[in-house]
């Protein structure tokens, strides 16, 4: 027996959520539930193929029909992510405010690297690190004015632990969580908070990776209840990363061993290090570093200076 729903308290009135690749899979699944619970959705969705080959305009339509039909309001952007300034322009020139990024739109160029060619490594880049820069750094100033923004990043297992044949989707999807960590500092003064999803979801971009019996049960549906909370206005949930799939969704965070230490001098060597190694890769002894001060303190401390973090300024 499944158990009663619950009424959805999590509103989204007045609030304006650009969602890039919302044409299908996640992204129309992220943005049939905002517009649910009452958000302005603009879907971004070019409507190429899954290896980003084309454009077709109706695949944005689609879904806003779908939620016009439900009573939602949304307008259809068919821009390319890469031009990630028109999108926001659009959304500014409709809406006049910016609420929420959610960086989904991606393809796959999956190739061994000996057979990759510069294209397929630039176009995965192009697509989803800088697509997701040129959408982000737009809407950022507007952010910034309003003291208030949330963000989402769409990393993926693929970059956090690798996979055979896609060298330059796992180097890609890392790089948004890089820019998520950076990011989630120099926002959270600002009202705006920024987090990485690596979402698992039957979609074109996993239907031959997954088998159909599988596939059944991994909607994008799934991974939506995620997306909405960290984008509600009362998460204060800023900087993490989120595996989530198939109903399941854990955080991950960086564990590292106490590590081993030398004498800073001639007398530290390879071989010295050989004999050692074993406190390197000792996990028995390790902890959580949660910011970039932790590993900073073991060198510092090494090298006997304790020097406690500095401020940055507001560059
Ligand atoms: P999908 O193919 O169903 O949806 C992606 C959408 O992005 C498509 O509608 C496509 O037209 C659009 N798009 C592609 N390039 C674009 C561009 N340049 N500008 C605008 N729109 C563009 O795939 P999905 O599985 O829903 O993927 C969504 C995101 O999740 C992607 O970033 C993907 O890499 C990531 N992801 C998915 C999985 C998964 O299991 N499905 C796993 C890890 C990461």
């Amino acid at each position: 027996m499944s158990t009663p729903m619950t009424p959805p308290t999590m509103r989204f009135d007045n609030r304006v959520v650009v969602i890039t690749g919302a044409g299908a899979g996640l992204g129309r699944s992220y943005a049939l539930e905002f517009a649910r619970r009452g958000a302005k959705v603009v879907v971004n969705d070019l409507g190429g193929s899954a290896q980003g080959d084309g454009a077709d305009k109706s695949v944005a339509q689609t879904v806003v029909d779908e939620i016009i039909a439900e009573g939602g309001e949304a307008i259809a952007n068919t821009d390319n992510v890469i031009e990630g300034g028109r999108i926001i322009e659009n959304a500014m020139d409709t809406f006049g405010k910016i609420d929420i990024v959610i960086n989904n739109a991606g393809i796959l160029r999956d190739v061994s690297f000996h057979k990759m060619t510069e294209e397929d490594w630039k176009l995965i880049f192009d697509i989803h690190v800088n697509g997701a820069f040129a959408v982000t750094h737009a809407a950022w100033p507007i952010m910034r004015k309003a003291g208030y923004g949330r963000i989402i990043n769409t990393s993926s297992a693929a970059g956090i632990y690798g996979n055979f044949g896609q060298v330059n989707y796992a180097a890609a999807k890392l790089a948004l969580y890089g820019m998520v960590t950076a990011l989630s500092e120099e926002g959270k003064g600002k009202g705006i908070f920024v987090n990485a999803i690596a979402p698992v979801a039957a979609s074109r971009l996993t239907e031959n990776l997954i088998p159909p019996e599988i596939f059944k049960a991994l909607k994008p549906e799934f991974v939506t209840p995620l997306v909405v909370m960290l984008c509600h206005e009362n998460s204060e949930i800023n900087g993490e990363l989120f595996e989530v799939g198939g109903g399941w969704i854990s955080k991950l965070r960086w564990q590292a061993s106490e590590g081993a230490t030398f004498e800073p001098s001639d007398s530290f060597t390879a071989e010295t290090l050989k004999e050692k190694w074993h406190d390197v890769e000792d996990f028995d002894h390790s902890y959580n570093p949660s910011n970039i001060m932790a590993p900073l303190e073991k060198v510092m401390k090494n090298i006997g200076t304790n020097r406690s973090s500095q401020k940055q300024d507001d560059k």
